[in-house]
Parts: C-alpha cells; structure tokens; sequence
C-alpha cells in the first residue's frame, strides 16, 4: 500500500497547536506520557497472551527501552507490547475520543490569562501529542501483536500525518522524537542526556512494574576513533526504575509524590490528586488498595458510558481498568488500584458481579472512602471545600441506593442554606443551630439559587429567622423523599402541606384570629376554590406569606414541580 496522507482531525489540530507551542511549561512530562502508554501496551500484550495461546507473541522479555542519540538529536522509546493495527494508528492518533475535548478547548480559547491557561492545560492530558513539546517530527513505528505487517506513521504536527505500510517491524511500538534544535543549548531540556533521562523516569515512571531500560550513550565518534571506543565498551542497558508496585511497598517507604505519580499514570490525569488511600485487608480474602480522589471532576463524569471503577490486579499482574464492580456508581469518580491475592486471573466481568469477596471488598472500599471523606472535613476543611464542590453532586446520588452507607453520606454532605449564604452547612450544623421548638429540617428544592431565595415560600422562615437548606441539584428533589430522617429530625419542604411555625402562645393568639378571619373569608374562599377546581384542590388562608398575596403549596405527598418536570423529561 502505497503512503497516505491524512489530517488531523480539527480538536486534534487545535491540541497539537498549543503543544507545538509550548504554553505547558513543563516539558519533561512527554517522557511521562510516553513510558506510560508504553506500560499499558505491556499489561495488554501480557493479559492477551494469558487469554489466547494462539497469538503467538514472545512474552519472554516485555520492557521499554529508551535510546538518545545526541549526534542525530533523535529520542526513541520502544516497547515490544501489544502494538496497534493500522486501522488502529489511525483512530486512536489521529483523534481524539475524550469527549470532554471539545468543552475543554471552548474553555481554553475564553481563559483570560496564561495562569488560567496553565491551569486547564494542567487538568488535561494530552498523552502522545505531548511529544510535540519537543520534538519537531515524531515517527511511530507499530505491529500489532499476532499480525504480519506493520505500520509507519509520521508527523511534524502541522495539520496532517502519513501512514504506510512496513513489511519488517518488530512487535510492538517504537516512538522516534526529531528533537527541536532550540533545545540543543539548552541543558535543562537537553533530552539526549542520559543523566536528565535517568532524572525523568526517577521522578515520573519510577512505579511502573516494566524495566525501563536505557541504552548505554553512544560515544561521539572522533576521527575514527569512535568506532574503537565502542568496541571497548559494550555496555549492558541499564535500568532505570525500581519497578516496586507501590501498593504492595509500606507507607513509609513510598513519598507522596511517588504516589501521585501513580495516580496520574492511572487516571490520565495531569494534577495532583486531593488525597490519598490506603488499605490493607489481611486474613482469608488478602488484597492491597491504593485509591485516590481527584482534585476535580472531569468533563464526562455525568456523561453516559462514563468509564467508572478502578483497576484491578492479581498477584501484581493487570488484569482489567474500570472495574465497577468495585466501587458503587456514586463512588465514580475514586481512582485507584486494588490488588487481590487470591482471584483467578482468568476473572471476568460477569463473574466480578457475583463473587462474594468481590462483593465485600466493595464495601470494604466504599466505606473506607466515605471515612476518609468524615476525617478530611475536620483535619483539612479546605479539601473537603474542594471535594465537596467537584463531587457532592455525584455523592448524593448514594443516599438514593446505598442505605447501607445512607447516615455516612449524609454526613459529610453540605448544603446551601439561608444561615451563611456563602458557606455551606452540614446538617449536624444546622441541628444545633435550630430555634427551640423547632423540631424538623427544613429546605426548599428549586432549580436555582436565585428562584428558591426569592420563593414566596420563603417568607415566614425568614421573618421568623428560622434556617433553611437550599437545594438546587437535580439529585436533590429525588434523595430528600428517599430520605426520612437526619438525627431524629425529619426533613421537611417548606412548600410542602401544612407548616407550623407558632409557638404555642402565638398559636393561641393566632388561633381566635384565624377564626374570625376564616368566618368572614369563608364565602371568598368557596368562590374561589369553584372557581380554581381545574388546577387546585383547595383554596385556605394561609400564615406562612408576609409580602406575597399568595403562593400554591403541595400536600405533603405530592411531587414537587420541579420533580414533575424531572419525571416528565425521563418520559413518565
Ligand atoms: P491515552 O493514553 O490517555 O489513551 P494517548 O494520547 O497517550 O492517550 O494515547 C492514545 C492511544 O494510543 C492509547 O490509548 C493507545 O490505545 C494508543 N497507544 C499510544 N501509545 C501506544 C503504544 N506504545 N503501544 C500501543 N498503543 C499505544
Ligand atoms: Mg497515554
């Protein structure tokens, strides 16, 4: 087959533009994103071969390698994993699947400043295309495992790339960087240096279960003397990274920024995450978890087929990423890595579902991070800030299900109320801060802020000072009727039947009024009630309004507007 030329698909081009350019500062993390491809094409390659002994791949020796050649300013990372099919080079280098792309560039081109640039740059990984940050040509050299022919692809970036046909390559992938020459003087980013490679993979790969090896520098050729030197030294490839799971190291071995770094091998990622987890379970059913919290939420987490769960091992050996069966939906966005001793490596998805253990180990994890969420409210209130604005929406879906966790949940959840209206409350909060003789929660759900404040519904709890949740999420109008209690206080609509704020002196006072009131109004209210019977099933005076002249209340048992107009939408 002849070489053909193809473009860059347009969100494609717009990212390969901003790398060419350098707005990300830090340039090393190519490497980062290179080896770490690289790694997961070995965990492919293996879990394939486990699963298909017809595929006839060497397994024996699975590694990176990486070779810098100083005189030709040529980097190249290879790994002899699972390799990608022509079709394949196409789809997965030639677009880009990340939904959340699109939205991501629409943001960038409306950031205000490059500090706001560098921090949505930071949240996304642009992985392969990252090579563009230094090199001016990059040539990915690929076979897939188990077929004949591979595939060559070149690009300098710049709109379009060439793919074609290579009777002879080796199984896997090799990655070759035409290195910019403005980086030649350069020594912070002098990318043929063996010892600047060593320093890159220390600080970002050191974690990856693969030896990362290098091979040893060429010696310059000197008027032919080179050719000596390198007969006297024929080096072994030296390796470069520990290859130490870090779940299965103790904590005081492993530093926090090993333990990021893992994350963002894992998650695609490109910031640190807001917390760490760990988890030992010794006895019967042995396994190691490593879970993390992102510091915020990415763009498809309320899409459908948002890719959920963490990845799983056994006995060190990756078996499968997004195990759901691992972590419950409102859990989603909790990366990580669990480790079991004692599952066939064989597992499937199906029979995850089912198992038992698997099924007390997502307890176990479930409950393990809603503990971590509790201890992070009290230790670090800003973090659980953070976690609370980026995944509170996403966690209160679990009151919904989980009524195993309901009190955790509820616990550490917070909410927009009329006490503060900046700092949002925790319902333990709002307890102690009840009025005497106050005996329920109260809240009002709406679909925004400014429509519940100004809620005609609002003015009796205002002129009496009494406290009010305001609760806006779509999620909200669902998880406040599932949910019947907090504390031994119910929780309570204030657009809702009938509420009772009087104290028992005021009621008695209030009581002989409303009786007069309601002789003399009884004819208008009749009158009224014939004339409204098609839209509402009574009229009555009410105490509840200071300002507006009137408001429309549901009974306590039926849904609320905004709930009706959720149904309706789901088509019900
Ligand atoms: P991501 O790793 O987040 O999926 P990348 O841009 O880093 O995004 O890579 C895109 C895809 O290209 C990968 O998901 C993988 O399918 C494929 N790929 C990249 N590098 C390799 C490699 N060395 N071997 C096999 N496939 C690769
Ligand atoms: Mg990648």
């Amino acid at each position: 087959m002849p070489t053909e030329t193809f473009e860059f698909q347009v969100e494609a081009r717009q990212l390969l533009q901003m790398m060419i350019h350098s707005i990300y500062s830090n340039k090393d993390v190519f490497l980062r994103e290179l080896v770490s491809n690289s790694s997961d094409a070995l965990d492919k390659l293996r879990l394939e071969a486990l699963r298909d002994d017809t595929l006839g791949a060497d397994v024996s020796d699975l590694h990176i390698a990486i070779e810098a050649d100083s005189q030709a300013r040529t980097l190249t990372v290879r790994d002899n994993g699972i390799g990608m099919s022509r079709d394949e080079v196409v789809q997965l280098i030639g677009t880009i699947a990340n939904s959340g792309t699109a939205k991501f560039l629409r943001e960038l081109k409306e950031a205000e400043d490059s500090a706001a640039t560098e921090g949505l740059i930071g949240q996304f990984g642009v992985g392969f295309y990252s090579s563009f940050m230094v090199a001016d040509e990059v040539t990915l050299l690929t076979r897939r495992a188990g077929e004949s022919q591979g595939t060559r692809w070149t690009s300098t970036g710049e709109g379009t790339y060439t793919v074609e046909a290579v009777d002879e390559a080796p199984q896997g992938t090799s990655i070759v960087l035409r290195l910019k020459p403005e980086d030649s003087e350069d020594q912070l980013h002098d990318y043929t240096s063996p010892w600047k490679i060593k320093e890159i993979v220390k600080r970002y790969s050191d974690f990856i279960t693969w030896p990362i090896r290098m091979a040893p520098a060429r010696p310059a050729a000197q008027d032919g003397t080179g050719a000596d030197a390198a007969a006297e030294s024929p080096a072994e490839p030296e390796t470069l990274n520990s290859m130490k799971a870090l779940w299965a190291r103790s904590r005081d071995e492993v530093t926090d920024a090993e333990y990021h770094e893992l994350y963002k091998h894992i998650s695609h990622d490109w910031t640190d995450p807001l917390e760490t987890i760990r988890l030992q379970a010794e006895g019967t059913f042995e396994y190691q978890a490593l879970l993390f919290i992102p510091a915020h939420a990415p763009q498809d987490l309320f899409m459908q087929g948002y890719k959920r769960g963490v990845q799983l091992y056994v006995k060190r050996v990756f078996i499968m990423d997004d195990c759901e069966a691992l972590m419950p939906q409102y859990l989603r966005f909790v990366k990580g890595v669990v480790d079991a001793q004692d599952l066939s490596l064989n597992v499937s998805r199906e029979i995850l579902q089912q198992d038992r253990q698997i099924q007390l180990m997502h307890r176990r994890l479930a409950k393990k991070v809603l503990s971590t969420i509790k201890d992070m409210m009290s230790a670090h209130p800003e973090r659980y800030a953070t976690l609370w604005r980026e995944f509170g929406r996403v966690l209160k879906e679990g009151l919904l299900g989980d009524f195993e966790n309901r009190d955790a949940i509820l616990g550490v959840s917070s909410f927009a109320t009329t006490h503060d209206k900046d700092a949002p409350t925790t319902l333990a909060q709002y307890v102690e801060r009840m009025k005497d003789g106050q005996e329920h929660i109260f809240y009002l759900t709406g679909e925004s802020r400014q429509a519940v404040e100004n809620s005609p519904h609002m003015e009796a709890f205002q002129a009496k000072g009494i406290e009010v949740l305001l609760l806006t999420d779509p999620v909200d109008e669902v998880w406040v009727d599932a949910v019947p209690e907090f504390d031994g206080k119910q929780l309570r609509s204030v657009a809702k039947g009938e509420v009772d704020l009087d104290t028992e002196q005021e009621k008695e006072q209030a009581g002989t009024e409303r009786e007069q009131q309601q002789q003399e109004y009884a004819g208008l209210l009749s009158w009224m009630t014939d004339q409204l019977s098609e839209n509402v099933k009574e009229v009555r005076l009410s105490s509840r309004l200071t300002v507006s002249p009137a408001c429309i209340v549901s009974d306590a048992n039926d849904v609320t507007p905004a709930l009706e107009n959720i149904y309706r939408a789901m088509g019900q």
